[in-house]
């Protein structure tokens, strides 16, 4: 398959990427996100990659608790993964395969709900894409694993793509380099969208 590896976009400064949302005091608004595990990525890359996209959304202000909800895991068909869904809580999918109706992003993919409120958004990454761009690039596999699922719950929170940060369309070496070095993140805008998104999904859910 011919891939894309765009390497646009990267003309920006470090230092434009440095503009972080500073962690807010008091705690963090949170999210849940159900994981499945379809691609079956080996349980220790899988914590890691996770472990990468809590660290992201940690320097966004957000506490991000993840929920294994792969097929035969503990808590599958019962307590958290088969609970309907909470205003903060989503699902995403490590997987090898795309849903046809997604928007051709080389690693990831979500395709939102038209209805708002609805729990049939289905957001994911690409893991098939994920090793061929560590093999690529001669990085690790959670790195990329763990700015890719960043990547997709900014969308699944609101956050469109931007040239820099962890929201650009297209993952180049730069970008690369930067998740290796815990660099790859959220605008301070876009930290404080999600914020904004997150409380709105809270007021919602408990306006009468
Ligand atoms: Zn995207």
């Amino acid at each position: 398959m011919k891939t894309n590896w765009g390497l646009g976009l990267l003309l920006g400064s470090l230092a434009a990427c440095g503009l972080l949302a500073a962690d807010p005091a008091g705690s963090a608004p949170g999210i849940t996100v159900r994981l499945v595990n379809s691609a079956k990525v080996p349980q220790a890359k899988l914590l890691q990659g996770e472990k990468e996209a809590a660290y992201i959304l940690g320097k966004a202000g957000v506490s991000l608790t993840w929920e294994d909800c792969s097929a035969g895991s503990e808590g599958w068909q019962s307590g958290p993964c088969a609970s309907s869904l909470g205003a903060t809580d989503f699902w995403l999918h490590v997987a090898t395969w795309k849903p046809a109706a997604a928007v051709g992003e080389m690693l990831g993919f979500t395709a939102l709900s038209r209805e708002p409120g609805a729990d049939d958004s289905v957001a994911g990454v690409s893991y098939p894409m994920v090793r061929n761009m560590a093999e690529s690039f001669g990085v690790g596999e959670s790195e990329i694993l763990g700015a890719a699922l960043a990547h997709e719950i900014g969308h699944l929170l609101g956050v469109g793509h931007a040239p820099m940060g962890v929201m650009c369309s297209q993952f180049g070496r730069n970008q690369i380099v930067q998740a290796s070095a815990g660099g790859l993140l959220f605008s301070a805008r876009q930290a404080s969208q999600i914020r904004t998104e997150i409380a709105r999904r809270r007021a919602a859910s408990e306006a009468p």
